[in-house]
Order: C-alpha cells, then sequence, then structure tokens
C-alpha cells in the first residue's frame, strides 16, 4: 500500500522570522499524527533553521534543488547531495518546471541530479509536466515519456524503488488553473504505465504527487483519484491553516 506524500514547495519565499513563524503555524495546525508523509522544502539557506525547529516533528525537510556532480570541488554555488543528507535532509525536488526553464535542467541533468541524490540516500522528487502549448498541441504523454526516458536510463529498478514522481502540468504552477482530477487521473495512470513496463511491484509502490495550484479546496477530488498519492504544492504551502488542510484531506 502506498502512503501519501504531502510536501511543500516554499520556492524562493520567506527570511528566518517569516519561516520561524510558518513553523510554529504549522505545528499547531497540523495533527501530532497527521497519518501521512509530510515535507517542506526551505529556501537552502533556511534548510539548517527548519530541519532545527522540526526535531521530532512528523514533518521531514528537503531541498530544492542539487548539484548533478558528484562529490565535492570547484563548482560555486552549488549545494552537493552529500552536504544536503549531511544537515538532515530527506529528500530532494529535481527537475522542477522553473529549473528546466529558467537554469537549464536537461532531462540528463535531472536524471543525474536524481542519481547522486539516491546515491547519498536523499529521496528525489522527480518532477514532470508539459506545457500549455504541448497540452494544447496533443503532446502531453509524450513529452512525459521523453522526460522520464533519461531516469530510466541511469537508474536501476531497484533505484527507483526509492524515487517519487510529480506531475506538474507547467499551466497549472501558479497560475490558479488547477488540472481537473481526471486530466491528471489519466497523467498519472499514464506516468504508472511506464514505470510498470520497468517492474511491476515498483509500479504499484510508486508514489506520484500532482502540483500545480493545489489547495485546500480542490486537493480531496485530486487526492481521490486511483493514481494520485499527494500533492506538491507552492503557493498553499507558505499558509500554515491552508497547508494543514491539504494534508487532512491525503
Ligand atoms: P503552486 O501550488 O503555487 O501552483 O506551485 C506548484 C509547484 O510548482 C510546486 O512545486
Amino acid at each position: 500500500m502506498r502512503s501519501n506524500l504531502v510536501a511543500g514547495n516554499w520556492k524562493m519565499n520567506g527570511d528566518s522570522a517569516s519561516i520561524g513563524k510558518l513553523m510554529a503555524n504549522l505545528t499547531a495546525a497540523l495533527p501530532a499524527e497527521p497519518g501521512v508523509d509530510i515535507a517542506v522544502f526551505p529556501p537552502s539557506v533556511y534548510i539548517a533553521q527548519v530541519i532545527g525547529g522540526f526535531t521530532g516533528s512528523p514533518v521531514a525537510v528537503g531541498a530544492q534543488n542539487v548539484c548533478e556532480q558528484p562529490g565535492e570541488g570547484a563548482y560555486t554555488g552549488e549545494v552537493s547531495a552529500a552536504m544536503l543528507a549531511d544537515v538532515g535532509c530527506r529528500y530532494v525536488i529535481v527537475g522542477h518546471s522553473e529549473r528546466r526553464a529558467m537554469y537549464e535542467d536537461s532531462n540528463e541533468r535531472v536524471a543525474q541530479k536524481a542519481r547522486h541524490a539516491l546515491e547519498k540516500g536523499l529521496m528525489p522528487i522527480v518532477c514532470v509536466g508539459e506545457t500549455e502549448v504541448q497540452r494544447d498541441s496533443g503532446a502531453t504523454l509524450d513529452v512525459i515519456a521523453e522526460q522520464l526516458q533519461s531516469v530510466f536510463a541511469v537508474l536501476s529498478v531497484e533505484d527507483m524503488h526509492s524515487i517519487v514522481v510529480a506531475y506538474e502540468p507547467v499551466w497549472a504552477i501558479g497560475t490558479g488553473k488547477t488540472a481537473t482530477p481526471s486530466q491528471a487521473q489519466e497523467v498519472h495512470a499514464f506516468i504508472r504505465a511506464l514505470f510498470a513496463k520497468k517492474d511491476e511491484p515498483l509500479a504499484k509502490g510508486l508514489r506520484i504527487l500532482y502540483g500545480g495550484s493545489v489547495n485546500a479546496g480542490n486537493a480531496g477530488e485530486l487526492f481521490a483519484q486511483a493514481d494520485i498519492d499527494g500533492g506538491l504544492v507552492g503557493g498553499a504551502s507558505l499558509d500554515a491553516q491552508e497547508f494543514s488542510a491539504i494534508c487532512r484531506a491525503a
């Protein structure tokens, strides 16, 4: 049985004071035993603060990105998977559409990031999703298949038991336009079928999150779909009441 995961991607928002407040509000709003896996993804400079603040809490912490290079060295500005694991991260988001669009994260680079994350014991959340133009031209499933192909090329079936996939249609991110539950379910079922071609038990156990304007109002219907195993939440994860309502819906 898959356990649902609700992940809050804080993106490049907040400062030490507002993040401290958000953590306190989340601690107050979330049930002590949420019955669902919960993780938050602060900007990297605040990761240590958040891990410290959530010691003993059911909320796990992850990073929004990781360097595609193994080991350490002359990579100015980058943070390695080993460093994230060292400070206590459990997860890392790779291939978010904002990084694909603005920071040249290619399919191949995303797969390398996932690989190095796994080597250091982190669970990568591999993001995939089509743009509006791609959806309108009927290319959605081809785009998703191509994005995952690089992951299949680099990771073993055993590795893939420790990944999470997030389907985030680019046109639904930060726009208030959510995929309908049936639009999302269609893509999620397609993703699971791709993994089933590699290995049936892998596909059955794979958690596939939906992301794109998830809020307390639409989460329940989305999470009720057979192949949606939780959400990757942006804007709504910055509000403790809203995020905790989304966690309850899962
Ligand atoms: P929004 O929930 O703000 O649409 O963002 C989704 C997202 O990009 C999460 O990674």
